[in-house]
């Protein structure tokens, strides 16, 4: 049977160039890059010209980029460092739909810290209100993490109008989850003081992401170990991923227009095509294109096995927590029943054919199950 993969909010396929490179890498090095000898000093000096290259793309100093196994550390590191260093400041301002790294990193310093945490809402367009961030600043906030992109209902928000307003208010620093945007749309990180991101999510490998953190914001390192990342995250460097990192986001940052044209035309395809169904409906439009929530008659789980035995891979709530009977924060913040909503997220390489694919599907799984 044909497979049809529209889970890329999910995690991407690894790009063949990134992949050559990293077989070719592991047939050649083994060696601890913190080693003094010749070929240790060797991958030192490869880790380190990836770090440059990457602070480069992302227009920030080489300093400030922080390897670590992905988007969940980083966001753990930024949140959990920065409060834990400033303990004195006990208030964090966050939105209700976070990712669960950033989510249960805030419950665990709220139930086990004593911080206080300001959940803001998204409004009716899904995405939070920067009035909202303004209105709840306080003088012990320490900290205002708000994601770019929502990766349940493909909100974006508006990153660059928040980094103003927390700027303006000394002693407050801003992080943002980047992970569903860096790749698609124009990130830019001047005046942000910690942003994380994954490379699985950009056609990279798994176990790889960065933290960027500015020069000027200190965080308690929550792996000790020795120097490696600046003492911040001890542990011996992931070093022969953390070099492919840099290709893998210079090859998303060159084809990023490119190849979002193409997820934006198969989007409007699919709400196109998805009008021939009058069942379903899409739960939040002109969010970013790569992804689409979309409510049926049909209880999710039992679409998403239909679907499955179709061939077709979607998900029905972030993947992260769909083993556990984590709630959809992000449906249940724009009222949808989370019962009956499903993810479809597209990738460049899907094609329209695979979004006639599934129309058929659906129209007969509802004809089938309603
Ligand atoms: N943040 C967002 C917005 C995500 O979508 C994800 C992946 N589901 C993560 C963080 C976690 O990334 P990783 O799998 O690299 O830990």
């Amino acid at each position: 049977m044909k497979k049809i993969y529209f889970d890329n909010v999910s995690t991407t396929k690894i790009n063949k160039e990134v992949l050559d490179t990293y077989k070719k890498l592991l047939d050649a090095y083994y060696c601890n890059a913190d080693a003094l000898y010749d070929d240790g000093v060797q991958i030192y000096n490869m880790l380190e010209k990836s770090r440059e290259n990457i602070a480069r793309l992302l227009k920030v100093q080489k300093e400030e980029i922080i390897f670590t196994s992905g988007a969940s550390e980083a966001n753990s590191t930024a949140i959990k460092g920065l409060a834990l260093k400033n303990p004195n400041k006990k208030h964090i301002i966050s939105s209700i739909y976070e990712h669960s790294s950033v989510h249960n990193a805030l419950k665990q310093l709220e139930n086990d810290f004593g911080y206080e945490i300001t959940y803001l809402s998204p409004n009716e367009k899904g995405q939070i209100n920067k009035e909202d961030v303004l209105k709840n600043l306080r003088p012990d906030t320490i900290l205002v993490s708000i994601m770019l992109v929502n990766n349940e209902i493909g909100a974006i928000n508006d990153i660059n109008g928040i980094k103003e307003i927390v700027k303006k208010h000394p002693g407050t620093y801003f992080h943002t989850d980047i992970t569903q945007g860096l790749g698609k749309i124009d990130v830019d990180l001047k005046d942000i003081d910690m942003a994380s991101f994954s490379a699985h999510k950009i056609h990279g490998l798994k176990g790889s992401g960065v933290l960027v953190k500015k020069k000027h914001v200190e965080i308690l390192p929550l792996i000790n170990g020795g120097q490696q990342e600046f003492g911040i995250r001890g542990g011996t460097s992931n070093a022969l991923v953390d070099i492919v990192l840099a290709k893998t986001l210079r090859i998303a940052l060159e084809n990023r227009e490119s190849n979002y044209k193409e997820i934006d035309e198969l989007y409007k395809y699919f709400k196109e095509r998805l009008k021939e169904i009058p069942e379903a409906r899409i739960n939040l439009d002109n969010g970013i294109s790569t992804l689409v929530n979309i409510s049926t008659p049909i209880k999710s789980e039992v679409l998403l096995n239909a679907l499955n035995n179709e061939g077709i891979m979607v998900s029905s709530k972030s993947t992260c927590g769909s083993k556990k009977n984590e709630l959809n924060r992000a449906l249940k913040a724009i009222s949808v029943d989370e019962d009956y909503a499903i993810r479809i997220s597209f990738d460049y390489e899907n094609t329209k054919e695979e979004i006639d694919y599934f129309i058929e599907c659906l129209k007969e799984d509802i004809k089938k199950y309603v």
